[in-house]
């Protein structure tokens, strides 16, 4: 099967759909921002998750290199992860050239959803400290998204699947990504 990565833009419940639909999988699920923030928070940089997209450029690129390596030594797993990141400074890809070759995806599951859902549920989601995007700039997030995901399927062969997690309707999103975690 290989390392499947599973992203789309904070809110949109790429960790909600993937836990759920590798529930019973043997296989390991990763969060590549809770390796992130471990190592940042050893480092002294951020206390909160939602604080590191606005470290500097560079911060942010020696955490990814770390975390990189790490998720690269665990062998097949499930990344669920970020196509871009989006920082003061403007986009920054998630998996650029140098991460994306060492973890190597066999496939990229893009999940999406409308741009007034994953409003509502950034609003709703107390837990989290996600930016108060405008539905427009949502739209446009996730339209980097979609270019990002073919980049790095070009880089390493992976396929691009996409699957929407629409409002209740998560046994949906889950039997879109079923096929993808088919072992053959
Ligand atoms: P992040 O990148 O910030 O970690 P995420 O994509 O992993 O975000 P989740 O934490 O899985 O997003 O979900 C965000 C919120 O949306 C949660 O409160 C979750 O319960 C809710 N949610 C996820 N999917 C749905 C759905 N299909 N219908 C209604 N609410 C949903
Ligand atoms: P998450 O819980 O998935 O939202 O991850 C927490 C944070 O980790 C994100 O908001 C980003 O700041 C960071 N992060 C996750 N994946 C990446 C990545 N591939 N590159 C850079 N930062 C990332
Ligand atoms: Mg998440």
């Amino acid at each position: 099967m290989g390392v499947i990565i599973v992203t789309g833009i904070p809110g949109v419940g790429k960790t909600t759909v993937m836990k759920k639909a590798a529930e019973g999988m043997d296989i390991q699920f990763v969060t590549f921002g809770t390796v992130m923030v471990d190592i940042a928070m050893d480092l002294g940089f951020v206390k909160d998750r939602d604080d590191m997209r606005k470290l500097s450029p560079e911060q942010q690129k020696e955490l990814q290199i770390k975390s990189a390596e790490k998720v690269a030594s665990m062998g097949d797993v499930i990344l669920d992860t970020h196509c871009t990141v989006k920082t003061p400074k403007g986009y920054m890809p998630g998996l650029p050239e140098w991460v994306i070759k060492k973890i190597n995806p066999t496939a990229i599951v893009l999940v999406e959803a409308d741009a007034e859902e994953i409003f509502n549920r950034r609003a709703g989601d107390t837990t989290r400290n996600r930016d108060q995007d405008t539905k427009e700039e949502i739209n446009e997030h996730q339209m980097m998204n979609r270019a990002a995901a073919m980049a790095y399927a070009s880089l390493t062969g992976a396929t691009v699947k996409i699957v929407f997690n629409h409002d209740n309707a998560i046994e949906e999103a889950v039997k879109q990504a079923a096929p993808v975690l088919k072992r053959e």
